[in-house]
């Protein structure tokens, strides 16, 4: 009898589907920090709040040890990654910047001429996802609710918004000296309030009150000294100390912009997030809707202060305390059972090299007119016409002039293969390969596999190189990401609230899990070109 009433309460149990409006969050907050290492959440944690990262640790899911398994691990691919549930070879963004060997030009990620700027005059608004290959989950949100989930975007970088955003959204906006623009890819002009927003005077306001340190006694232990070699210096300033008299320097450092390289870059988008919640009545109704909120300020305060600085932990207070208020926010207006957020970064960074060289740990700055040197020589001895027979490089890639080589009765793998071996022994490069091998590759091993994810095979190089541990070719100053290495590779994911099952795991996850894991708790497809697999520990 037990056991017929056990049976009877699966069967029941199995067939417990909901209508779909009941199980649906209202809306799904997406946060994405820029430049945000793993270990961050630990390294502060003594000065966070109970309310911000701790509390989405604490009450939420958190897989920690998430990696990016593609080189290159920088801003664009990463956004496009968490959003598509793939990777670079799939997404097609395969970087911030990429050569078309067959256009015979460089690509911005999100640069589009066909379309407007909206809310400026310049070109900065003449953006859209038209390189982004392949579907995203906000996309897919929005053709399974047949249209009538909004999704909207906001972020200080115009990439950090619009690739999230996917090829669907209401809006994506970001932020251009003092205010919020778009594209024309999405709307003709803006709407009424966030013309309000860019009139408030929001953006002088955070520059008048300056930067001094978030509490005048906090020590900042987990740091090295504010005046280190290590920080950039502001024109106009003595020292790279904290308190920053933002209203003297803004003039002589980038204008309104300067709020990129302090804690309120976050802050004004996040002040954007909660007027857009308002304003666009996002999770009002019992259609899902998204709100995608990318923080980049860490990412551009890590280029010029490094991994170590005052700065960085004064800028992670700072987002924690904005974060405790966007959950308060959301728990008020949404209600706490209601809504969905996750919090990831869309890759991390290295120590300044200056600073492993300072203190013997592997690392180093790549010799960038030895290297130059190197190729030419090498190239010499393949054909007198040398240098000539290359195209271009871009960011850690070579490409042949294939007209002239032909012409030269060459063969590119010929070329590639002698330039790789030449540059493999090159101080600071770990490995280099031709192109071609690694896209026809089937290793599993690294740093193969993490190339060949990387790579959209139709614009793909002739010659790619992989740069040692803890090298870079970078400024003394600040620091640089990119590569496959775990620094660069190692980000926080945390999933938190309606239909997620609280918890931790130490078992390697994948950035290309978040898109599938969502689309399994949201109950809606999966992005079009998904490689990942759902995190099913994380799913109620
Ligand atoms: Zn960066």
């Amino acid at each position: 009898m037990k056991r017929i009433i056990l049976l009877a309460f699966l069967f029941h149990f199995s067939l417990a589907y909901a209508q779909k409006t009941e199980n649906a969050p209202k809306l799904v907050v997406g946060i994405v920090v820029d430049q945000m290492k793993n270990e961050f959440l630990y390294r502060y944690a003594d000065q966070y709040s109970e309310g911000g990262f701790l509390r989405l640790m604490n009450e939420g899911f958190y897989a920690a040890n998430h990696q990016y398994t593609y080189m290159p691990t920088s801003t664009a691919p990463g956004h496009a990654s968490i959003y598509t549930g793939t990777t670079p070879a799939v997404h097609g963004i395969s970087a911030n910047n990429w050569y078309d060997p067959h256009a015979k030009e460089i690509f911005y990620c999100v640069g589009d001429n066909s379309v407007k700027s909206v809310g400026l005059s310049t070109s900065a608004g003449q953006r859209s996802p038209k390189n982004l290959k392949t579907t995203t989950i906000t996309d897919e949100l929005k053709l399974f609710w047949n249209f009538r989930s909004k999704v909207i975007s906001v972020s200080l970088k115009d990439r950090g918004a619009i690739l999230p955003a996917g090829h669907l959204a209401n809006g994506a906006y970001w932020y251009n000296d003092g205010v919020f623009i778009t594209s024309s890819f999405y709307m003709d002009e803006l709407p009424q309030w966030v013309t309000d927003f860019n009139n408030s005077g929001l953006a002088n306001a955070y520059i008048k009150k300056g930067w001094q340190r978030f509490s005048p006694d906090l020590e900042y232990k987990a740091s090295t000294a504010d005046d280190s070699p290590y920080e950039m210096i502001f024109a106009e300033e003595d020292r790279p100390v904290l308190p920053k008299n933002l209203k003297k320097l803004a003039p002589h450092n980038r204008n309104a912009d300067i709020l990129k390289l302090t804690p309120f870059g976050n802050s004004i988008v996040l002040d954007f997030a909660l007027k857009a919640i308002e304003e666009e009545e996002l999770g009002k109704d019992a259609i899902t809707d998204f709100l995608s909120v990318s923080f980049s300020s860490t990412d551009e305060i890590g280029h010029v202060y490094g991994t170590r600085a005052i700065e960085v932990e004064d800028t992670y207070i700072r987002l924690d305390a904005d974060i405790a208020k966007l959950l308060n926010t959301l728990d008020e207006q949404i209600g706490k059972d209601n809504y969905i957020v996750f919090l990831t970064g869309d890759h991390g960074s290295a120590e300044v090299a200056q600073f492993s060289l300072d203190n013997k740990l592997p690392g180093g700055y790549i010799d960038t007119d030895s290297a130059a040197k190197a190729l030419e020589e090498v190239m010499l001895t393949l054909h007198p016409s040398g240098m000539d027979l290359v195209e271009t490089l871009e960011g850690n890639e070579l490409y042949f002039d294939k007209e002239k080589v032909a012409a030269a009765g060459l063969k590119i793998s010929d070329l590639a293969e002698a330039v790789a071996e030449r540059f493999a022994y090159f101080p600071g490069i770990y490995a280099a390969y031709p192109t071609a091998d690694i896209v026809k590759s089937a290793s599993e091993e690294f740093p193969i596999k993490n190339l060949k994810r990387g790579i959209y095979p139709a614009v793909a190089s002739d010659v790619i190189w992989v740069l040692n541990s803890g090298w870079m070719d970078y400024g003394s100053v600040g620091t640089q990401h990119g590569t496959p290495w775990k620094y660069d590779t190692h980000v926080p994911f945390i999933l938190y609230g309606k239909g997620v099952k609280k918890g931790k795991i130490y078992r390697e996850t994948n950035i290309r899990d978040i898109a599938p894991t969502l689309s399994m708790i949201l109950q809606i497809p999966l992005p079009s070109g998904t490689t990942g697999t759902p995190i099913v520990e994380a799913i109620e």
